[in-house]
């Protein structure tokens, strides 16, 4: 099978000819259609994960067909239309137990990151990852749901707010656009940040109550106007940098919630312990989603009520382009790789 290989850190990947890995038990070979790509590839590429060991395919949002199936797969089959979710997790200890499977005690591993990915023809992916998707969803549009989708039911998970609510969604890139629509589905007033205008137009035309770029507007001033003079509900950081976390600790209310699902290694936030303690903030990590959530981001799909917005679609031997557009901001929305000559919609 084909497969584009990151064979050391910061370089181009590669595109290889490599063996169909075999099938232990509880193990499915997908045929890979679609594979999305995302922020993180561009820090595992870069060398920033501490897990990842090179040479190794990257891609951990891959969306295809089941191909063969190992011992101990339940009832997935050949021909069954699929997408995985991102953790492989022990499933025994107290955090899984308890259905918080992101944060898994054992050793987390995790498609595209410890264990060969989708940017490649074949990916062998644990039965227990996987999610099947509906007739007529489109290989691409599958393939950014892991991800840009279910991480916004996740945080909403997280963090649950009552219709009526306002949340200050701070970056319209690929996982901020569709986090306003998983806000909007909840009937959430949602104020949408970032500081390009193309992409503050997307976040209109999809139902965003104020489209604020804080080089020209005063985001706290907007957020107090609507609402009432007290601040947002919860402000989701989708971007990840001091500036961005800071930004959404100060538009909250008394008892507001930051959520931060951006991250960036290496990088600190000042917190002011008089702000946290007298204003009863809360600061909710959110990483990435479980497989409930990738089942829910599906469900959403299917009854229209998000609609992925997939900026531009590349052959899976462009990977190196893909990762250059995610790095340059030129896509609205995300960028997805297709395999097999998957065209989409
Ligand atoms: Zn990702
Ligand atoms: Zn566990």
């Amino acid at each position: 099978m084909k497969a584009m290989v990151l064979e050391r850190f910061g370089e181009p990947l590669v595109m290889r000819d490599k063996e169909t890995p075999p099938l232990g038990h509880g193990e499915v070979l997908v045929r890979v259609r679609a594979c999305g790509v995302c922020g993180t590839d561009l820090k595992i590429w870069a060398g920033q994960w501490p897990t990842v060991r090179p040479p190794v395919i990257m891609g951990h949002e891959p969306a295809g067909v089941v191909a063969e199936v190992g011992p101990g797969t339940g009832d997935l089959k050949p021909g069954d239309r699929v997408v995985a979710s991102l953790y492989i997790t022990c499933g025994q200890c107290e955090n899984c137990l308890a259905g918080r499977t992101t944060i898994c005690l054992s050793s987390i591993r995790r498609l595209g990151f410890e264990v060969d990915g989708g940017f490649a023809e074949v990916v062998r992916a644990p039965a227990s990852t996987l999610v099947k998707l509906p007739q007529g969803m489109p290989f691409t549009h599958a393939a950014i749901l892991p991800d840009a989708v279910a991480t916004p039911v996740h945080a909403f998970q997280r963090v649950r707010l009552s219709p009526g609510q306002t949340v200050l969604i701070i970056g319209m890139g690929g996982l901020g656009i569709h986090a306003l629509q998983v806000a909007r589905a909840q009937g959430l007033s949602v104020l949408a940040c970032d500081v390009d205008r193309r992409r503050l137009e997307l976040a209109q035309g999809l139902g965003a109550d104020a489209a604020l770029d804080p080089a020209d507007d005063d985001v706290l001033q907007a957020c107090r106007d609507f609402t009432g003079g007290l601040g947002v509900h919860a402000a989701m950081d989708a971007v990840g940098l001091a500036e961005t976390a800071e930004l959404g600790l100060r538009c909250l209310r008394m008892g507001g919630r930051l959520l931060q699902v951006g991250y960036s290694i290496g990088q600190s936030v000042a917190l002011s312990s008089y702000e946290v303690a007298m204003r009863e903030l809360e600061i909710v990590g959110v990483r990435a989603a479980s497989r409930a959530d990738l089942m829910q981001a599906v469900a959403l799909v299917r009854a229209g009520l998000v609609r992925p917005v997939v900026g531009r679609t590349l052959p899976l031997e462009q990977a190196n382009q893909a990762l250059s557009l995610l790095r340059q901001g030129a896509v609205p929305g995300r960028v997805v790789l297709a395999v097999d000559g998957e065209t989409g919609d």
